[in-house]
């Protein structure tokens, strides 16, 4: 359909084209419409939306600018869709030189690309959007305010979803302590560890001078790599190749990566690398690149590919990060980090009143909630005891109560990951004193009591718990996240605090993101109408360093190194391992509150390029014609028991062959002697979309009546949550 609007502006749009061009902001403060007459029988055509203001408040809900004053006619010219590309072409060629000569173009069936009022602005079909070029679009352009349909809860409070999950079959909701049910505050508590383990280096003979270093809390991201051979940092994607290498402080250059690196990969090897995958290893993070760059810069020693020399002195990067490594261990199991750490608890623990009430409402959802922390007893009741203390519980008007009172089981020193494969011996905890009562305990678990160690076998069994029935919630993607995943096939939850500021960033500074969007229109302008017969060569050197320049800008507001889940447009190894291991990541578990218990978290679709950059809206035309490989299940199912009716494609393929096995035997007829001569559709689910999914859901011989109803309003209800016993 082409429109032209006072001969200022044409447009050829499809129906959802139409509504989802106009209801973006930066069109609408451009050209506001004003219908006048309408020949046609679909959206803005449609005689009922002819009146300025229903069609303003239909396609405009969000428009602030009076629109009135700008268009004053509007032609409508629909062609039968038909014959709509050769006659549009037509029209649209005509409306545009005439346009042209006027000083207004639009050119959307080859350019993309119109001028209005002295702007270029781009138009892509891809994802139905204006952008203004000239000049910067406000608002950092119009990208970023794409309205949706899908209703979201406000970013901070959402929790997002790898793999479906219903919270409804959900029985046990297990926690994890540190930086999950309590947070440690930041950067004063990495500064606290970072202090801590300069001492204990100096006191492992280290050099005084190391206690200068300062921490900086805008370098150290979780999930870098550490190579222990050459002594960097590397910021990889999931399969190793480097994004990011850093020695000490000096980010390395493409050559230097791919002088030690060949191909700029890293394979992960656990002899050399070391995965810095938690909050807990930010402070030696950081250390190790002051350690690097100490060394490497220091007057006194001389730097090796693999270490550093003094002398008769040989340091290898290796040795630096084994000395780091004890450190770190030291201070948190011997040294002072606990003792500090409850010496001044409001310094260093965040206290939130919505924890009590969380998992109360959990537990009268009817699951049960357990604690399972590799913390000591002596430390959780601390910290705990910390977390919980507030003059109410669960609700305002309920009086206080002791924190294991929350918990149908606590297990602390669970020495996760070895507690989800062999564990250790499961012992009972005498509250009172802290010390383990002696011999294994038999089971069963009760509430109130406090167990150490154990295995998830056993644990489970004393639960009565299976795989998905739990959900468990923690921040380390390797203790918590992945092994409970990959051994005991546990739901489960990371927390990533992190993703406040990696929101704020990707919200704050869209600018960065529309202007790189931009600078890829830009790219393919440049290479517009060329194809293989062109020789010339468009200079893009300038677009090149301009994005590189937006790439770098963007990087940076999220810190030193980047985002911790991308650099530029490539995807970070941590960024994978969430997406393979974690059903459900959030900021916090605390956001459980801003969603029923009965909620069905459902993924969105992961998007491949040919998915992403093609929009169904475009029309893709297969050009030779092929087989239908679409399925009809009715027709199928009517097809398989007739032989005679066509079931969508089924037929035509067993025509072809006929005609295929005609060509190459004799002609003969043959009795079929095989159980089936092809497959039939298959008529329900076959194929797997949810963890969540059930056969008793979907199976039509399950349904009490009958009939194949798995999308009536009340599937699934079967699979309402038994209380656990
Ligand atoms: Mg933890």
């Amino acid at each position: 359909m082409a429109v032209q609007l006072n001969g200022n502006l044409v447009m050829l749009l499809s129906k959802s084209q139409l509504f989802r061009i106009t209801t973006n902001p930066l069109l609408l403060s451009l050209h506001q419409l004003k219908l006048k007459n309408c020949c046609s029988c679909y959206c803005c055509c449609c005689p009922a939306y002819a009146n300025a203001s229903e069609l303003k408040r239909k396609l405009f809900p969000r428009s602030k600018i009076s629109y009135s004053s700008y268009v004053t006619s509007v032609i409508v010219t629909e062609k039968n869709q038909s014959s709509t590309t050769n006659t549009t072409k037509t029209t649209v060629t005509n409306i545009c030189t005439t346009a042209t000569k006027s000083g207004c173009a639009l050119d959307i069936m080859s350019q993309k690309r119109f001028f209005h009022e002295g702007n270029i602005f781009n138009y892509s079909m891809q994802e139905p959007s204006f952008e203004c070029l000239t000049p910067t679009s406000p608002n950092g352009g119009g990208l970023c305010d794409i309205p949706t349909k899908k209703y979201y809860r406000k970013a901070a409070h959402r929790i997002f979803v790898n793999r479906s999950l219903h919270l409804e079959n959900i029985k046990f909701y297990g926690f994890d302590m540190d930086y999950t049910l309590a947070e440690y505050k930041s950067p004063q508590y990495e500064q606290l560890g970072f202090d801590l383990v300069k001492e204990r280096l100096v006191s492992m003979g280290y050099p005084k001078e190391i206690m200068q270093f300062e921490y900086d809390p805008s370098f150290p991201i979780r999930g870098l790599w550490f190579d222990t051979l050459y002594g960097n940092l590397l910021k990889v994607d999931a399969y190793g190749n480097i994004l990011v290498c850093v020695h000490g402080f000096e980010f390395l250059k493409h050559s230097q990566v791919y002088e030690l690196y060949p191909n700029k990969f890293l394979k992960l090897d656990e002899s050399r690398v070391y995965v810095l995958n938690t909050l807990f290893n930010l402070p030696e993070t950081y250390l190790l690149a002051c350690l690097v760059d100490f060394f490497t810069n220091s007057s006194e020693y001389t730097e090796d590919r693999t270490g550093v020399k003094a002398g008769e002195l040989f340091m290898s990067f290796n040795s630096i990060f084994q000395d780091v490594r004890r450190a770190v261990d030291w201070v948190h199991i011997q040294g002072d980090l606990k003792k500090r750490t409850v010496e001044n608890l409001d310094y260093y623990v965040k206290k939130d009143p919505r924890l009590p009430m969380v998992l109360a409402r959990i537990r009268e959802s009817g699951a049960k909630v357990f604690l399972l922390t590799n913390s000591d007893y002596n430390f959780s009741n601390k910290i705990m005891t910390h977390i919980f203390d507030f003059p109410h519980g669960a609700k305002p008007e309920e009086p206080h109560r002791d924190w294991k009172t929350y918990f149908d089981v606590i297990v602390v020193d669970a020495r996760k990951p070895l507690f989800f494969g062999e564990g250790t011996i499961l012992r009972q905890v005498d509250t009172e004193t802290g010390a383990l009562k002696i011999g294994t305990h038999m089971g069963p678990l009760q509430p109130g009591q406090v167990y150490s160690g154990g295995s998830c076998e056993v644990f489970t069994n004393f639960i009565n718990a299976k795989g998905k029935d739990v959900l468990y919630i923690g921040d380390h993607i390797f203790g918590d996240i992945l092994k409970s995943k990959k051994i005991r096939g546990w739901r489960t939850f990371l927390v990533v605090p992190e993703l406040v500021q990696e929101l704020h960033v990707w919200t704050d500074k869209c600018q960065f993101f529309a202007e790189l969007q931009q600078l890829d229109c830009q790219l393919g302008d440049m290479y517009k109408n060329l194809d293989s017969s062109n020789k010339e060569k468009p200079d893009i050197s300038k677009l090149r360093a301009s994005i590189r320049d937006v790439t770098h800008k963007m990087d940076m507001a999220y810190g030193m190194m980047g985002s911790l889940f991308r650099s530029g447009s490539r995807q970070t190894f941590f960024s994978s391992q969430v997406v393979r291991y974690a059903d459900l990541y959030a900021a916090t578990f605390l956001n459980f509150i801003y969603y029923p218990f009965s909620y069905m978290f459902r993924a969105p679709a992961m998007l491949l390029p040919h998915e992403s950059t093609v929009a169904h809206e475009q029309r893709y035309q297969i050009e030779a014609p092929m087989i239908q490989r679409a399925r009809s299940v009715k027709a199928d199912s009517i097809a398989s028991t007739s032989g005679t009716t066509d079931n969508g494609g089924a037929s035509e393929l067993a025509a072809v062959a006929k005609a295929v096995h005609k060509e190459t035997e004799p002609a003969e007829e043959t009795t079929v002697t095989v159980p089936h001569t092809r497959p039939s559709t298959p008529r329900t689910v076959t194929h797997t979309h949810d963890e969540d999914y059930s056969e008793e859901e979907s199976d039509p011989n399950n349904k009490s009546d009958g009939e194949n109803n798995q999308d009536s309003p009340s599937a699934g209800k079967k699979e309402a949550r038994k209380t656990p016993k």
